[in-house]
């Protein structure tokens, strides 16, 4: 490294350490430094950030309620058309099922999410909001990503305004912010020409957070963006938080949960490059340096495995994201079945990464201190062991 490489490095890293906002420049130019240099400036900052000693959880369950999908992402294996065999739409028994197992292990959250589905009216969604706070009222329930509500939006004749109301008044408690990819519309037109567009996802997120709705920020690497693109997506999640901190009473987006794309059942397997462990390690480790104003940073164990994700507590984030129970999406694009993962599992993660593990609820509040021994004490071998204590 020469004698200005090395002050440049000096001087964004010091700028970082000391809690300083960078610009997009200094943001660029941290790609291009040894990671673990940046990797422990941004743990640095998650220990000042959060509690040093806590990474949380929660206690989910995914539904996907239709994989019928006519938007026809690239990078997407789950969607169906509607005539082929396997295309389905839950209806309000099947997902109460879903949810019953969910409440047996302890869960508190459903992500309710689907494909863009245009056999379904806004009966559908309104009628399943009710049906699942009628007959599950300790579960909240975050629902839709913004393709879904711009769905909703073009096709049942209400503003956004209207429809965000008519789902809120249904049971709608918060509003995931899938489909964030990477928020710079020339990756997003050629990944998936029919996405929706980064103006339209943040108009929806924005008019969330107006209305109080829970939100995070979501971000998906190795479409083959540049580091500028992804400067820019981070940039413009730090702007969308500072605009809902100051104007709607703090409500901005939770938590920053980013994966790397996953091409093995695809049509963009072999055409887009994808990301290793190491760059998804840095991606979390910037991350967490340029968005100052985003508490709550997830590693990402469906995407990158147990043990990456445990790394990644060293790398910025402090939370494990959750057990899913059932994870459909980026399963499906990656060809494996890490869909689920028990409480024990997590709680293990954790403590042998060297943190205390505490049980937390969508809004990243923690709800329990789970017995770590009692949980750790039990056997792999005995999966009904960690129900027990799961519902406990
Ligand atoms: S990612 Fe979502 S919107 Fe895109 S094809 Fe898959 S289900 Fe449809």
């Amino acid at each position: 490294m020469t004698a200005s490489a090395l002050s440049v490095h000096t001087g964004v890293l010091d700028k970082a350490a000391r809690g300083e906002r960078l610009n997009a420049a200094e943001i660029e130019a941290l790609y291009h430094l040894p990671l673990p240099d940046v990797a422990a400036v941004a743990h640095g900052l998650r220990l000042q950030r959060r509690d040093p000693q806590l990474v949380s959880f929660l206690i989910d369950r995914n539904i996907n309620y239709t994989n019928i999908c006519n938007v026809g992402c690239n990078f997407c294996a789950f969607y169906r058309t509607r005539r082929q065999d396997d295309s389905y739409t839950l209806d309000h028994e099947q997902i109460s099922h879903k949810i019953r197992e969910l409440e047996e292990v302890g869960g508190t959250r459903i992500l309710l999410q689907g494909g863009v589905n245009p056999e379904l009216g806004l009966d559908y969604y309104t009628s399943l909001l009710r049906h699942v706070k009628a007959n599950h009222p300790t579960i909240r329930i975050d629902a839709f990503s913004p393709e879904e509500v711009l769905f909703m939006e073009k096709t049942f004749g209400l503003s956004l305004d209207e429809l965000l109301d008519t789902l809120i008044e249904a049971g709608l408690d918060g509003l995931p912010g899938a489909g964030g990819e990477i928020l710079e519309d020339d990756v997003r037109a050629k990944a998936a020409p029919a996405r929706i567009r980064s103006a339209d996802w943040f108009r929806i997120i924005d008019a969330a957070q107006r209305k109080g709705l829970y939100t995070i920020s979501t971000m998906v690497i190795g479409f083959g963006e540049t580091y500028a693109q992804r400067t820019a997506h981070l940039l413009q999640i730090r702007e969308q938080q500072d605009r809902a901190h100051a104007q709607y009473q703090g409500n901005g987006f939770s938590g920053f949960a980013m994966w790397t794309l996953q091409t093995e059942h695809t049509r963009l397997h072999g055409k887009a490059p994808g990301a290793t462990a190491h760059e998804y390690l840095q991606q979390l480790a910037i991350a967490r340096i340029a968005l100052d104003n985003v508490p709550n940073i997830q590693a990402s164990w469906p995407a990158q495995g147990f043990k990456v994700a445990q790394a990644a507590l060293y790398y910025g984030a402090n939370d494990l994201g959750s057990t899913m129970l059932e994870e459909n999406v980026v399963s499906a694009a990656a060809g494996h079945d890490r869909h689920r993962v028990t409480v024990r599992e997590l709680i293990r993660i954790a403590v042998d990464a060297g943190f205390t593990p505490v049980i937390r609820n969508s809004r990243f509040e923690i709800i329990e201190r789970p017995d770590v021994d009692a949980y750790l004490q039990r056997t792999a071998a005995n999966p009904e062991a960690d129900r027990a204590v799961g519902a406990g």
